[in-house]
């Protein structure tokens, strides 16, 4: 989206360029007539064209030294005289254009005879007019004037950039004037529809301001270049148009700081910077009502000027404070509004005569650098959606992370605990060697194992002698140290293939997988040495008598423990503390 906005922007800016120098191309003929006016402030307010015929005030006339003349608002008349010898010299029409908005303004058309013709024009006089343009225009089709007086006066400020023009010339200048606006409109026009797309499709408030920004922007422009006069001049009651670029600035104040606020998020970046714009945003309303409510236009033209400082450097300074902050979104933002306050600075200079005056400067600049701060502020919101967008995406990243990972440590610490409980269920508790649901286990498999490969498998059967008379000479505890210490014992004295368990009380259970009878019986032997040369914490020394025997054919698991412990039996039969086998036996097979 961007990115197709930049080129956009970029195409409609290179057609600026052949326009633009068009258009100044053919102003050339015209001629700034500034410098060739004579100025008399009538502070009195008493001076008639009668007296300035009659050369009364001849001597309070002093010479114009620049191209734009300026009095604000003033109470005084202001006279200027025009000799016509140098400026009207073919016998042809002539125009003569003022472009600012005036109160009241009159022309006089002197002749040698000391005759005059009057044109009335500006705001109070605006049925008089004789072109509907948006500047103020005066036919001059008598060749034999000789002098021309202009009279301003009333209630707007009195700013006079003026122009002499052939009739070919003037129509050239309005005809390039008109493409001028006809470009500048439609692309602020197709700036706001663009952004209200997209406001309608992202459902993101600032665009809703921006669009009411531009709105507000492009009012703005049109009562600045006086197309109201042009358009509405005749309909609208004139209050409307002494007042209307108050109105437009004070409604233009209001959508820019609703703009910047909600897209700089002050509130969150910068809350004491947000309640000075709030305190701005109340007083740009005030100023509004007042507007209506007040009479006097110098009073809201006076404070919207000031004001317009105001909100200009305090938005520029959020922008660069948000920008410190290390907030991406406010780049363009920052250009956008650094391009606005350098063409009005721009502008201002003009006006102090500090660099010299050009028509461009004052009627174009800034309204080329508002333009640019449009885009650059509509690149801005691009730019902003997109950082949210990537943060958004970085966010989810890390959540999905995040979360990856909790899942990942939850699996493991399920698969601990279920390793614990496989465990604790295998286990014997007092003795913690395999118990008895372990040993059914292993050994079932082993058997299986033994059938079906056909290889030997022996399981030995062991039980502690006289292991009551501990429990009743010692007590019950010292049997269960004994229990544990044999188990132990046993353990660590088994081969590795091997595996013992308790089998119940006092009795284990060696299961010796790929063992023969005669290996089982040494490991037995083996077994049975350890156990009676071991020295007991309390006991001392304790025996134990074994049974072994072999799986062979025919053997279910019931006949091959059978027969073990009948071997165990007769362990115990022969005295105890020895070591008794048994291969098949067809008696306990039979069972
Ligand atoms: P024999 O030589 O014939 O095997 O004599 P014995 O006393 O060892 O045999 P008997 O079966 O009469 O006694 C086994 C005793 O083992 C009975 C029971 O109280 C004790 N016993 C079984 N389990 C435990 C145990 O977990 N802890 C303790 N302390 N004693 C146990
Ligand atoms: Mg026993
Ligand atoms: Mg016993």
């Amino acid at each position: 989206m961007m990115k197709n906005s930049l080129i956009f922007y970029f195409l409609i800016s290179l057609l600026f360029l052949p326009i633009s120098t068009g258009h100044a191309a053919e102003k050339t003929d015209r001629i700034i007539l500034g410098q060739h006016y004579d100025i008399f402030r009538d502070t009195a307010n008493k001076a008639t064209i009668e007296d300035l015929i009659s050369g009364t005030y001849d001597k309070s006339f002093v010479a114009s030294h620049q191209d734009y003349l300026f009095f604000w608002h003033t109470k005084d008349t202001i006279w200027l005289k025009l000799p016509t010898k140098e400026l009207i010299t073919n016998k042809q029409d002539y125009w003569i254009e003022i472009t600012d908005k005036l109160d009241n303004i009159e022309l006089y058309l002197v002749k040698e005879d000391g005759s005059y013709h009057v044109q009335k024009r500006g705001i109070s006089n605006i049925d008089e007019r004789n072109i509907q343009y948006r500047s103020t225009i005066f036919h001059i089709n008598d060749p034999s004037v000789k002098e021309i007086y202009l009279k301003l006066d009333g209630i707007m400020p009195i700013s006079v950039i003026s122009y002499l023009y052939t009739t070919d010339s003037f129509i050239n200048s309005v005809i390039g004037y008109k493409h001028l606006t006809g470009i500048f409109y439609g692309f602020l026009s197709a700036l706001l529809i663009y952004n209200l797309f997209l406001y309608f499709s992202l459902k993101e408030r600032a665009y809703l301001y921006y669009v009411l920004y531009m709105f507000s922007f492009i009012l703005y422009q049109a009562t600045l270049n006086s197309l109201d006069i042009e358009l509405v001049g005749q309909l609208v009651p004139s209050w409307i148009l002494f007042k209307s670029l108050v109105i437009s600035g004070n409604l233009l104040f209001l959508f820019m700081l609703l703009f910047c606020l909600e897209f700089l998020e002050l509130k969150k970046y910068l809350p004491k910077f947000h309640m000075v714009g709030k305190l701005l945003l109340g007083i740009t309303c005030l100023s509004l009502m007042a507007v209506f409510i007040i009479p006097d236009v110098s009073i809201a033209n006076n404070f919207t000027t000031t004001f317009a400082v105001v909100v200009f450097v305090f938005l520029w300074l959020c922008g660069l404070f948000v920008l410190i902050k290390g907030q991406k979104m406010a780049r363009f933002y920052m250009i956008g509004w650094t391009v606005l306050l350098g063409s009005v600075i721009v502008q201002a200079l003009a006006f102090l005569n500090m660099i010299p005056f050009h028509p461009r400067i004052f009627e174009d600049i800034p309204a080329i650098g508002a333009m640019f701060e449009s885009i650059f502020l509509s690149l801005a919101l691009g730019d902003k959606i997109n950082i949210i967008k990537k943060e958004h995406q970085e966010m989810q990243q890390i959540l999905n992370e995040t979360l990856e990972h909790k899942v990942q440590e939850r699996t493991q610490e399920l698969e601990k605990a279920k390793l614990e409980l496989e465990h604790l269920a295998n286990t014997d508790r007092l003795t913690q060697i395999p118990n008895r649901v372990r040993l059914d286990c292993v050994l079932e498999e082993a058997f299986e194992h033994a059938q079906q490969q056909d290889i030997p498998l022996s399981i030995i059967l062991l039980d502690i002698d006289y292991f009551k008379a501990v429990n009743d000479e010692f007590g019950h505890q010292v049997g269960d140290i004994v229990l544990k210490e044999a188990a132990g014992l046993l353990q660590a004295s088994i081969r590795e293939q091997d595996t013992i368990g308790r089998w119940g009380g006092e009795e284990f259970l060696v299961i010796c997988p790929n063992t023969t009878l005669k290996q089982a019986v040494q490991l037995s032997e083996k077994l049975r040495q350890h156990l009676e040369n071991y020295q007991f914490s309390i006991v001392k020394r304790k025996t134990g008598s074994f049974g072994v025997t072999s799986y062979v054919k025919g053997d279910s698991l019931h006949t091959l423990l059978s027969r073990c412990d009948k071997a165990l039996y007769q362990a115990k039969e022969h005295g105890r503390n020895c070591v008794e086998f048994l291969m098949d036996d067809p008696q306990v097979s039979s069972q």
